[in-house]
């Protein structure tokens, strides 16, 4: 699904780069749910935002459903980033003065979808992500919680393969960031969609399927999680 290989990225005059991520690669197959971990300046968002085709890698590349990624063309860029991601944020990024529903329906807007069918998709996924009551309401009247929701339901809409989701459950309090992971691990499974996760908090990346663990733009480990255990 995602093979990222041999990729660097340096910051800073060319004279002088700073290197953020240093030949870096691996691959994750479709249906994972995969975490990115590191501490604060590791190089999670620059491989995030690279990998979102947000950002260019300096060398290596990045193959989406086995086609390289050509980031010399922002329109290809645009494209692909339009079929085939999601993106999910720690900061919500909603629209504050759209009802949930329109922030939902945003993508299928620039698909050029008509708004009765924008309309129905998106209250189908507001209703999958638990929040069929709340279509009306704008980001202001809702929680933390319901507003990661509303932003998932968005990440969804245009039925991406891969999910990008930067510290989702940073801005939660504990109790909710379980939730938000319980329906991130639903969604998963129930729609076969590849999760990458950004976030520094091990509990978390431990109920991932796979922990990636970067370290000053480097891949220090990277481990795959014991099966749940069967009850017997
Ligand atoms: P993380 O997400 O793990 O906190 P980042 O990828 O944000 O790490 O940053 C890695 C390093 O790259 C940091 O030292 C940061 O200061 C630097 N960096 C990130 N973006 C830029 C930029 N646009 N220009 C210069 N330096 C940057
Ligand atoms: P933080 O986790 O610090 O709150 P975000 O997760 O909101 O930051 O943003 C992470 C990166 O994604 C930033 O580089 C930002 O420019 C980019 N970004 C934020 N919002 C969007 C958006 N709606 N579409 C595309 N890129 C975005």
């Amino acid at each position: 699904m995602l093979e990222v290989t041999n990729v660097g990225k340096a910051y800073g005059p060319p004279t002088q780069p700073i290197p953020v991520l240093k030949d870096v690669s691996f691959s994750i197959p479709r249906g994972a749910f995969c975490a990115v971990l590191g501490p604060s300046g590791s190089g999670k968002s620059t491989l995030l935002n690279i990998v979102g085709l947000l950002d260019k890698p300096d060398s290596g590349q990045v193959m989406l459903d086995g086609v390289a990624v050509d980031y010399g063309s922002a329109y290809e860029a645009a494209r692909l980033r339009n079929a085939m991601l999601g993106f999910v944020f720690q900061s919500f990024q909603l629209l504050p003065r759209l009802p949930a529903w329109q922030n939902v329906a945003l993508p299928l807007l620039y698909r050029g979808i008509p708004r009765e069918q924008r309309k129905a998709a998106a209250l189908a996924m507001l209703e999958r992500v638990g929040l069929a009551d709340r279509s009306h309401h704008r980001p202001t009247e809702l929680s933390g919680g319901q507003r990661q929701r509303v932003a998932l339901a968005r990440a969804l809409i245009g039925e991406p393969s891969l999910i990008l989701a930067d510290e989702p459950t940073g801005s939660l309090d504990s109790i909710t960031a379980v939730e938000v992971m319980a329906l991130l691990r639903h969604l998963n499974r129930s729609l076969d969609v590849t999760i990458l996760m950004v976030t520094h908090d091990r509990d978390l990346a431990a109920q991932c399927d796979r922990q990636i663990e970067f370290l000053d733009g480097r891949i220090i480990s990277d481990s795959v999680s014991p099966a749940a255990p069967r009850p017997v």
